[in-house]
């Protein structure tokens, strides 16, 4: 596989930006050698600056569930972006939105557009502890959300992959206000609201988890959370910047029936732009400025284009049986992937909801955290690149979920699976 172009451009990009990216997970760092850079992606396929093809299971990191480049999504974006890039006074796009999400998940009474996921869940805790006036946030090991300070505490995603999950440059006082909680643990849960529940403005949780990995509730777990949280006037925080519109049309909160106060999302609501959005009940969501007291703003929020690319996503996964499909497409991946790795004879297994996915180079099953740091990584790696050389970008991190989107078919899945039967035998060596 020639790599010149994406080499060159790696070796000045390192000169420049740090670690030669501008966010860590993509720069390969826990897998080994060099990011390809890409060149342009259409459907289920990126490709790269040396002409290479592969079939993507990262789609931006989820942003892409309708396929890279959809016409629909493409044609929005040019329509709107005729009239001007961006205005500084409200357009009509924002409305159509915020009245999209309402409806789509209708735990979010009112809503607030913000440019990332970062600032979704960042503004929200502000809410939580704003309207509680407590202080203390509940998060849970292995969760990313997003690079605030008051999340970089036992984080997921990158910071796991490099081994940073407390970062330098949070303040101890910061810091020591949240805790944190094994994800699925039913007894742990309950122990941290007896000591602290009057402290808790609000408990953030990925409901599914996909920055450790991919981890799935266990059944009433969410359910224990919310009363918990009731109980003890603790704001419930579902941060669905990678599950919102993704497990279901709703969200993870429709999948599993749960009412969160508030929730956060981004990712796909921007169909591959810069956007996040946080929510919830109407008298909380009033008390953000300048309806009330608690600050937030942004220079760019509500941006037109970006609403024309997100709205041009929502509608597309709107149409029935979208949700459905991208569950068969997953079980098909990773019923594919598993049945090659036994044949393999490696021990190999996988977590899935629809449309994203965990790959673990273990026996399962896997349910905490624990389980999901107990992957053997060296074999992942190994894994990644033999995929990489035979056409298949997976997510270059053992602790990343993979997402599936429509525009991948059976012919891509037969592709990966192909591709998986070799890369199998090499890692069994
Ligand atoms: N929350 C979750 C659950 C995420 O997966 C991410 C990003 N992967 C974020 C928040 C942060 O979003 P962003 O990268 O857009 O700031």
């Amino acid at each position: 596989m020639n790599n010149e172009h994406s080499h060159d451009l790696f070796t000045r990009a390192s000169r420049l930006l740090p670690g030669g990216v501008n966010s860590p997970v993509r720069a390969f760092k826990s897998v080994g050698g060099e990011p390809f850079f890409a060149r342009r992606a259409e459907g289920a396929y990126l490709y790269d600056v040396d002409g290479n093809r592969y079939v993507d299971y990262v789609g931006s990191w989820g942003p892409m569930i309708a396929g890279h480049a959809h016409p629909q999504v493409l044609d929005a974006v040019a329509r709107t972006m005729r009239d001007g890039l961006s205005f500084g006074v409200p357009n009509a796009l924002e409305v159509t939105m915020a009245e999209a999400i309402t409806r789509i998940v209708p735990s979010c009474e009112m809503v607030r557009m913000v440019n990332s996921g970062t600032e979704a869940t960042l503004s929200a805790i502000r809410v939580a502890r704003g309207a509680t006036g407590r202080n203390r946030i509940v998060k849970f090991e292995g969760c990313y959300h997003g690079h605030g300070d008051s999340f970089l505490v036992k984080a997921g995603s990158g910071v796991m992959t490099l081994g940073l999950p407390n970062s330098p440059g949070v303040p101890a006082a910061l810091a020591d206000l949240t805790l944190t909680l094994p994800y699925n643990d039913f007894d742990a849960a309950t122990a941290l609201f007896a000591e602290f529940g009057a402290e808790v403005a609000g408990l953030i949780i990925e409901p599914v988890v996909g920055n450790a990995n991919c981890i799935l509730p266990r059944e009433g777990y969410l359910q224990h959370l919310r009363e918990l949280c009731t109980q003890h006037g603790a704001l419930l925080i579902f941060d669905e910047v990678m599950t919102g519109f993704r497990v279901a049309l709703g969200g993870a909160q429709q999948r599993y029936g749960i009412t969160p106060d508030l929730s956060t999302f981004g990712k796909i609501i921007g169909g591959g732009m810069p956007v996040g959005a946080y929510g919830g009940r109407r008298d909380l969501m009033a008390q953000v400025a300048p309806s009330g007291p608690i600050y937030q703003a942004g220079t760019l929020s509500g941006n037109p284009v970006a609403m024309a690319a997100g709205l041009a996503t929502l509608e597309l996964i709107q149409e029935p049986g979208f949700h459905d499909a991208l569950e068969q497409s997953t079980h098909a991946l990773c019923d594919g992937l598993e049945a090659a790795a036994r044949e393999a004879g490696v021990a190999f297994h996988t977590t899935r909801a629809p449309g994203m996915f965990g790959l673990y180079f273990r026996e399962g099953p896997v349910e905490m955290f624990a389980d999901a740091l107990a992957s053997d990584t060296g074999r992942f790696n190994r894994f990644f690149h033999a995929m990489l050389e035979r056409g298949v970008y997976l997510a270059p991190s053992a602790f990343e979920a993979g997402f599936v989107s429509s525009a991948h078919g059976a012919a891509e899945i037969d592709y990966t699976v192909n591709a998986a039967r070799e890369a199998f035998a090499m890692v069994r060596e």
